[in-house]
Parts: structure tokens; sequence; C-alpha cells
């Protein structure tokens, strides 16, 4: 009985000691998934949906994404939340149809998108477990500017995102979501102009066309972020 309880207290003790160093291994790392909302999902029927974000691609986030949870590394969603009178929704303007480029006023070029992921709609909901989030963050909520990047608008204006991040002291991003070719890219790219270590998930992201998908990576890489196939926990350990 005594040689149990003594036993018992040495793993005590292990566990404790062991429970810093593994926390600290994890340190400066975030998790940013991207847009992963009804809209944009073919499993939810959205408005926008990209390509062969079906179930299966769903459920392998959620997997993906609650093993980086249980490694310690906080959550971080974008979320794409859009006022009805968006300047990216092609209803929003006479005669013109959703794929079509538009020049604004101000000299931009802004691609028009169906109407999608309108504040306070289901099909603007993020779907990843809530209680896996550390924070959403949200983007392009100025009608007047669309916001690809989760870091700011077209405008320049900047979400929360980086606030949160140099506030828990990130230092390197790993980023996988919906699409390649647009949000997952900009975020990407921003997070490396703002000194980021970026790595990306291609096998958690989708995108909108092959093409394009693939000229962004390209980019991407290029720019300095990693590109990893699929997730492999044990190279976390080694960030
Ligand atoms: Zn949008």
């Amino acid at each position: 009985m005594k040689n149990l309880l003594v036993l018992i207290f040495s793993l005590a003790i292990l566990s404790l000691s062991l429970a810093p160093a593994l926390a600290e291994a994890k340190e400066g790392v975030a998790v940013v998934v991207v847009d992963v909302q009804g809209d944009f999902t073919t499993a939810q029927k959205g408005s926008l949906a990209v390509p062969n974000t079906d179930q299966s691609y769903l459920e392998n986030v959620s997997k993906a994404t609650e093993q980086l949870k249980k490694a310690g590394l906080p959550i971080y969603a974008g979320q794409d939340w859009h006022p009805a009178d968006h300047i990216s929704f092609a209803s929003n303007h006479k005669d013109k149809k959703p794929f079509e480029t538009i020049k604004l006023d101000d000299g931009r070029t802004q691609v028009l998108w169906p109407v999608h992921c309108v504040q306070g709609t289901n099909a603007a909901q993020i779907l990843v477990n809530p209680a896996l989030i550390t924070k959403v963050i949200q983007k392009g909520m100025d009608s007047k500017f669309d916001s690809y990047s989760g870091f700011m608008d077209d405008g320049g204006a900047k979400t929360e995102l980086d606030k949160v991040l140099k506030a828990a002291d990130i230092k390197t991003l790993i980023v996988y979501g919906i699409a390649t070719d647009y949000c997952v890219k900009a975020t990407v790219l921003d997070g490396l102009k703002e000194g980021y270590n970026v790595y990306v998930i291609n096998d958690l992201c989708r995108g909108v066309a092959d093409d394009t998908s693939k000229a962004a990576l390209e980019e991407m890489k290029q720019k300095g972020a990693k590109i990893w196939p699929s997730l492999d926990l044990d190279n976390i350990k080694n960030l």
C-alpha cells in the first residue's frame, strides 16, 4: 500500500514537471482557420460554395482543429461578416452578375460575388465547434470595402487579428480554410508582411479554381510561407 502511494505521488510530480515543458514547446504558435462558413461550402449548399467543401472536408477540418487544440495551440477563426449592402455583392450593382469584375470610383478592382455571409444569417456561421475557438475574428463589415485578408480590408483598415496575436506573443501561424486563392492567400501574405512565420496545410484548404489556387500556393511559397501537404502533429512539436 505504501509503495503504491509512493508510486502515485511520484507519477503526480512527474506529470506536473512535464506539463510546463509541453506548454513551452507550443508557445508562440497559433492556428488561423480561414472562413470555414456555410455559404462557402457545398456541405451547406452555400451561395458561394467552393468545390470539394463537402461534409468529409468539414470533418477533416474539425478533426485537425481538435488535434491542434489538444496540442495546446490557440485557435483563431476568421469570419466573413458582411452587411446586406456590401460592395462585393453583384446584386448591389446595376446590371451586374456574380463573378464579373468592376472598377470602383477610387480605381480599385472588385470581383463581384453572389450575396454571401450576411451578418446574422445561418449561412454566415462558422462550421467549427465553437468550444475549440479561442476567438472569432470578423472581417468585411464595412460596406465600402471587401476584405479577403483576415488582417485588414481593401481600404487598409485592420481587423483585430494582428493585435490579438501580438498580445498573445504569437510568432508562428498555422493556416488553413477557404478559399486558397482568395482569403487564405490574402491572410497568409499579410501574415508574412506582419512578420509571422506562416505554415499552410494544403489538404485542409479548398480553392475556387485549380489554376488560381496553384498560383496562390506558389506565390505564398515564394513570399516565405511553408506549404505542408497535410497536418503532421510531429512537425508542430518542432516549430
Ligand atoms: Zn465576402
